[in-house]
């Protein structure tokens, strides 16, 4: 019945293809090893692997790619989410009950809220513009007095939301901003890296995906920005349009995929603005950018199967493991999962030699509700990512310091 549902939905929304569909498919492949995965990740974002199969949350043109190229492999597909694409208009507030989360406009409220009160300890900065002209607002959190050359002071950043539907990626970056800030008087812990280290946090770095995604009070299941592309699709993947390594490898060339590279590397101003505030900040040294879902602990390579090599292999497996006993998530080479190229932290470890991890946050699978878990995971994911987020703050002034300890 479902699969004769998905048979007659797919062919009336095919026939008029046109109109870009904006409903969502989870879709079931057999997929029985990292190669295999590699093979479907050239076409679509996997979202989980379990054993020998991949699950994941595509979009139309997508779907079409996986049933031309993997049929056999297909155990199961159905409508995800059937979303109105909204109109203009349309309330910026995400749908009832996850209120608690926070919008574009209420993320800028907070971070001005917290450098209002704690002028001493933050600066309000943006980390550039959007394509449709939101800012990609973001905080610096230091003690240390802006009167001396920040050039030799350790500086980390945390970045949010490079994906518009995992919005839980927002509020975890988030609170981080508040809880440094809160806690650095009271906290001798926190005073003293704060009184060492300069923090950035940029908690969302496409609003406009983001906001697309809740537009209504309906979630879209978006993952995208929101690029014009120019057969009438919309949105390139942030997280596949860094240079390094470059469509190398699970990306598409296919505007309307879901993991479109973009045109050329860079070509949004989303990732541009992260570059061009890592170039500019040669002191930053460790670099976390949040996702959703899955709970896993990442590390490079995403765009090749080698590991990294050599002491700063050890340096990221030592990290990923100490932080996998605090989060409970499982620390591995993001690559282990699937080839992925041209995501940030190949390029921050490969161009800039930073450090970088990829948290998927919670939940730990799709039936726990996958890109939608709900308000109450918030707190709770928060707080078991306080511990890694203060470790990598340590040792943002000497990463390979983490060797030596026990
Ligand atoms: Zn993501």
């Amino acid at each position: 019945m479902k699969s004769l549902l998905l048979t007659l939905l797919l062919s009336i929304s095919f026939s008029v293809s046109a109109v870009v569909s904006n409903t969502t498919y989870f879709v079931h492949l057999k997929a029985k090893d990292a190669k295999t995965r590699s093979e479907i990740a050239k076409y679509i974002h996997i979202d989980q692997v379990i054993d020998d199969s991949v699950y994941s949350v595509v979009n139309e043109n997508d779907l079409k790619e996986l049933q031309k190229n993997f049929k056999k492999q297909i155990v199961e597909s159905h409508v995800y989410i059937q979303a109105s694409p909204g109109t203009l208009g349309d309330e910026i507030e995400f749908p009832r009950g996850d209120e608690k989360f926070h919008t574009h406009a209420e993320v800028v409220t907070v971070l001005n809220d917290l450098a209002k009160k704690y002028p001493n300890l933050t600066e309000r900065f943006s980390l550039g513009t959007s394509l449709e002209g939101q800012e990609i607002p973001a905080i610096k959190i230091t003690a240390v007095s802006s009167n001396r050359p920040n050039l030799f002071t350790p500086g980390i950043l945390f970045l949010g939301a490079h994906h518009a539907r995992e919005h839980l990626s927002t509020e975890v970056p988030l609170l981080l901003a508040k809880y440094l800030v809160e806690n650095y008087h009271s906290n001798s812990e926190i005073k003293k890296l704060l009184d060492s280290r300069e923090v950035y946090i940029a908690p969302m770095v496409n609003p406009d995906g983001a906001m697309y995604d809740i537009k209504g009070k309906k979630y879209k299941s978006w993952r995208k920005n929101r690029a014009v592309n120019t057969r009438g699709s919309f949105g390139v993947d942030l997280n596949r349009n860094y240079s390094f390594g470059w469509g190398t490898g699970g990306s598409s060339r296919n505007e309307r995929s879901d993991v479109y590279m973009g045109p050329k590397p860079f070509s949004e101003p989303e990732t541009l603005a992260v570059k061009a505030f890592i170039d500019a900040k040669p002191n930053i040294r460790i670099l976390l950018t949040f996702h959703t879902f899955s709970e896993l602990i990442l590390y490079p390579w995403g765009g090749k199967n080698d590991g990294v090599g050599g002491r700063d292999q050890k340096v990221f497996e030592k990290m990923a493991k100490t932080m996998a006993k605090w989060n409970g998530y499982k620390p591995e080479q993001a690559s282990d999962l699937y080839i992925a190229s041209g995501d940030t932290c190949d390029w921050a470890y490969g161009a800039k030699n930073i450090f970088c991890f990829t948290f998927e946050l919670s939940p730990k699978s799709m039936w726990r509700g996958g890109f939608y878990p709900g308000a109450k995971v918030i707190d709770r994911t928060f707080n078991v990512n306080i511990k890694p987020a203060l470790y990598l703050l340590k040792h943002a002034g000497n990463p390979y310091g983490v060797l030596s300890e026990l």
